[in-house]
């Protein structure tokens, strides 16, 4: 909460990683400080500067979609679509943007952390790598794309990884190929973050239980709300 980061003597903020954090700092040092305000907090949504009444994600998405025009629509497909689950789509923007907190960015923000992989300990841990090229990412994305029926076990470039969930193909229906595309960079990452922060580590086959339990629980999920859903059940069991 922000109540959490101020008390009487200021604000209580770690140091900025990145020009936007610092910008924000800047702005914060310039406001009067929340806990001395005796007014309820309320939440302003404002959208290339109009103020909205209530936050509407349509509208954000418009807002960031002028912005970023080099964003196509392929790949907003890819990422934000209506069944998506809002965790997993959240994560694959940030991967899709390079934008993860992966140990050459951590350190290329001064951490002065190792840039050593988390899974494999032999690489430079970029997002290519962290969840294209690794023999642990490989290795769950063999049993994933088998799983799904495809003869192709891995990805060479982000780019050719965004392609493929982006089109359609004979093989399995797209929305599927979305589902699980999300659910397996998420467990990825959560697998790096356990062994970072935990020190704890699963094998990939036990990751790839747990995506096929994302994906399980999501086609049950959604199948209330939409009945062709039911279909996509059948073509993930397909290949158990
Ligand atoms: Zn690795």
């Amino acid at each position: 909460m922000v109540a959490d980061i101020c008390d009487e003597n200021g604000w209580r903020l770690r140091g900025a990683r990145s020009l936007a954090a610092e910008s924000l700092q800047i702005h914060l040092t310039g406001i009067i400080l929340p806990s001395l305000c005796q007014d309820d907090d309320v939440f302003h949504w404002v959208i290339d500067g109009d103020p909205m009444p209530h936050y509407s994600a349509s509208r954000t998405w418009e807002g960031r979609a002028t912005k970023q025009s080099t964003v196509s629509l392929l790949v907003q497909h890819s990422v934000w679509f209506k069944m998506a689950t809002p965790r997993h789509a959240f994560l694959m923007w940030i991967a899709h943007n390079d934008r993860m907190p992966t140990r050459v960015r951590l350190s290329s923000w001064g951490l002065g952390t190792s840039t050593s992989c988390c899974l494999c300990d032999s690489a430079l841990e970029t997002r290519d790598h962290l969840f294209l090229g690794c023999e642990i990412s490989e290795q769950i994305w063999k049993l994933v794309l088998r799983r799904l029926g495809y003869t192709h076990s891995a990805f060479m470039t982000w780019t050719s990884f965004i392609e493929w969930i982006s089109l359609k193909d004979s093989t399995t229906p797209l929305i599927l190929k979305k589902l699980v595309a999300h659910a397996t960079i998420y467990n990825i990452w959560a697998e790096r973050n356990k062994r970072m922060h935990q020190e704890i580590s699963s094998t990939p086959p036990t990751i790839y239980k747990l995506i096929d339990h994302n994906i399980r629980d999501t086609i049950l999920e959604k199948k209330k709300i939409k009945k062709s859903f039911k279909t996509l059940m059948l073509s993930w069991l397909r290949n158990v």
